[in-house]
């Protein structure tokens, strides 16, 4: 049984776990499930740690922050392996978000944030400083346990901040294992890890020993997460769901760019936050490109992520499972499906790449995220058009726009309203480009030195020269 990391002790409870393995619904392992009291016990902890943290240098930070990123390193295929579990995913994508975490913590290591001189004048000197929270709340959800738990990590602690991270209740394998790996490379408290149902997530939110929280997740808990966080007027950072477009222009070298789309609709099959979810193409192609996908889509079929041969698993958890195919059934009445469509009878949450064509904006697949393995595609002919609908959504995260001419899709680019939107790309993260929100996608800024400083306390400290001294 994996255990809950807490002030630098690993911490059994009285409430064994079982994780569902989504492949067949099997047990894929055992956490020791922690709740309120373990939820204070853990922000105690972090609190306790704060005051020596804060007062560690940045080479003290990095040191640590480096040695998580190695511990990840060195046990990739085991932390590889327990993703797999956890979500059915396939092992290139395991091995990639097992990657992006070590990527994301390294990136943090380099970061220095050194007092800026705003003026020195004869009269005066202005400094701006930027001071850690405190105890930061990183409240992480299902679709990418590690990598979401360790870009939270890293700019929390080069900043001086201690963190309590919770994983989802139905993928808490991997982010429990982490904290096993790292209780004797971390000072106890500065990184304590609890696996914990909603109500302990919404405890720690009102804490009032909680500074800061970084969440990321859905709207609808991202919303309540707010509410919660406004009596103690918490630093927030709102990681939210997306419905991001993507605009394919007339001039698209249609077989060029198919794999690319197909890839980035389908990836982790469609459970990520930016990928493709209405795919907008222009008339002139529209049939052409619509063959393609669905060719794609039905030459793929999903399976348990531990085989090699498998490119695409299960939907991770049995709740999204049945939202995801009642989506489905609702895009039988809306559009027409071209690829997928039909529920895979026996265990495990397996939904097949489903294609629809002939449906339009106002179709609940379009318009909300389905957050599963279900591409729209939607016909436009004018491009000022096609920008009003695709900025309609009240999400805001990502969106792409695709052509043979890079200017001209950038000059579309830049009239669409999202965090990101990447040219002949999508969901292309680097841990340097800052992954800003927008609208209904979010709150803040996570990545860069932007995402940095949203876990600094921004200090000016402005002293008086000269005769006024
Ligand atoms: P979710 O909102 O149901 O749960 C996320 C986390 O919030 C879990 O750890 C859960 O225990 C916790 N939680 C639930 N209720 C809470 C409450 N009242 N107070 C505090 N915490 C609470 O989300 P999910 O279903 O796990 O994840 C899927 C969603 O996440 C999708 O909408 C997806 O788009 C979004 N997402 C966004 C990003 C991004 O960077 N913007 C990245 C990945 C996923």
């Amino acid at each position: 049984m994996l255990r809950n990391l807490i002030g630098g002790a690993l911490l059994e409870t009285e409430t064994p776990m079982d994780v569902i393995n989504p492949v067949d619904e099997t047990v894929a392992g055992q956490v020791a499930f922690a709740g309120i009291a373990e939820m204070d016990q853990a922000v105690a902890a972090a609190k306790a740690a704060f005051a020596s943290w804060r007062a560690t240098s940045f080479a003290e930070r990095k040191a640590v922050l480096q040695a998580i990123s190695k511990a990840i390193s060195d046990n990739a295929e085991e932390l590889g392996q327990l993703l797999i579990k956890e979500t059915g995913r396939p092992i290139g994508v395991a091995q990639f978000e097992v990657q992006l975490a070590t990527q994301f913590l390294d990136y943090a290591a380099e970061q220095v944030l050194e007092p800026e001189i705003l003026f020195d004048e004869p009269t005066r000197r202005v400094e701006a400083h930027r001071n850690p929270l405190g105890v930061v709340a990183a409240i992480v959800p299902w679709n990418a346990p590690l990598y979401l738990a360790a870009n939270k990590i890293g700019p929390a602690l080069i900043a001086g901040n201690t963190i309590v991270v919770k994983p989802a209740p139905t993928t808490p394998l991997t982010t429990l294992r982490l904290g096993e790996l790292i209780a004797d490379i971390v000072p106890a408290g500065v990184i304590n890890i609890i696996s914990a149902d909603n109500d302990a997530a919404a405890h720690a939110v009102a804490h009032e020993d909680v500074a800061k929280i970084a969440f990321t997740g859905s709207t609808e808990t991202g919303r309540k997460i707010m509410a919660a966080a406004a009596p103690g007027l918490k630093k927030l950072t709102l990681e939210l769901g997306g419905n991001d477009a993507a605009i394919v222009l007339p001039d698209a070298d249609v077989k060029a760019i198919a794999p690319a789309l197909f890839g980035f609709a389908f990836f982790n099959s469609g459970q990520v936050c930016a990928v493709i979810k209405r795919l907008y193409v222009h008339d002139s192609i529209y049939d052409a490109l619509c063959t393609e996908i669905a060719g794609m889509a039905s030459a793929f079929p999903v399976g348990d992520g531990a085989d090699p041969a498998v490119q695409f698993g299960p939907i991770q958890n049995k709740a999204q499972y049945e939202k995801v195919l009642r989506y489905i059934d609702i895009a039988k009445q809306e559009g027409r499906i071209i690829a997928g469509g039909e529920a895979i009878e026996g265990a495990g949450y397996f939904v097949p790449l489903t294609v629809v064509a002939d449906i339009s904006d106002g179709a609940k697949i379009v318009d909300e995220e389905p957050f599963g393995p279900i591409l729209p595609i939607i016909r436009y002919s004018d491009v000022d058009e096609v920008i009003a609908r695709a900025n309609a959504s009240p999400f805001g995260l990502g969106g792409s726009v695709w052509s043979a001419d890079v200017e001209a899709a950038t000059a579309v680019a830049n009239r669409l309203d999202s965090g990101t939107i990447w040219v002949n790309q999508h969901c292309a993260l680097d841990p340097a480009v800052p992954f800003p929100t927008s609208k209904q996608s979010g709150l803040g800024v996570e990545g860069g030195r932007e995402g940095l400083y949203a876990y600094t306390n921004y200090k000016i400290v402005n002293i008086a020269k000269g005769d006024a001294a």
